[in-house]
């Protein structure tokens, strides 16, 4: 089977990472061209979903709404450039919690394959370079 759906990273790949997070939409900026690249998996008919650790959350340094509102200003530049997000999964606990969904435990993509019904062979994953 051909690859039909791209995992990919959010801080890193698609918006520059930040030492000091990234806590409010003012501070997501994307990276050069990650939009477009959105709208060239769209043409060529790939799924895209954001798969990214949010350990904000479970530290208590940003609510839910305020990630909500990051996504929203990503989903937005993702989509004026003419691209799609099929789905954004993410991991709101921090390291000490030892869940089963901070990558790089595959937990998020299980959970995105068993939604959306993928075969993970079908599809690829863009990490940050950490
Ligand atoms: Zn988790």
């Amino acid at each position: 089977m051909p690859i039909t759906t791209l995992f990919i990273d959010r801080d890193g790949v698609i918006n520059q990472d930040s030492p000091d997070y990234i806590k409010t939409a003012e501070a997501f900026h994307f990276l050069p061209r990650s939009p477009e690249a959105f709208a060239l998996m769209k043409a060529h008919r790939l799924s895209g979903m954001v798969i990214t650790n949010q350990s904000i959350i479970g530290r208590g340094w940003v609510t839910e709404e305020t990630l909500t509102a990051i996504f929203k200003k990503m989903v937005t530049g993702i989509e004026e450039a003419g691209g799609h997000v099929d789905d954004i999964f993410f991991c709101p606990h921090t390291p000490d919690d030892d869940c089963a969904c901070r990558k790089p435990k595959p937990g998020l993509i299980m959970e995105a394959c068993r939604t959306h019904g993928i075969d993970p062979a079908d599809s690829v994953m863009r990490s940050a370079m950490v």
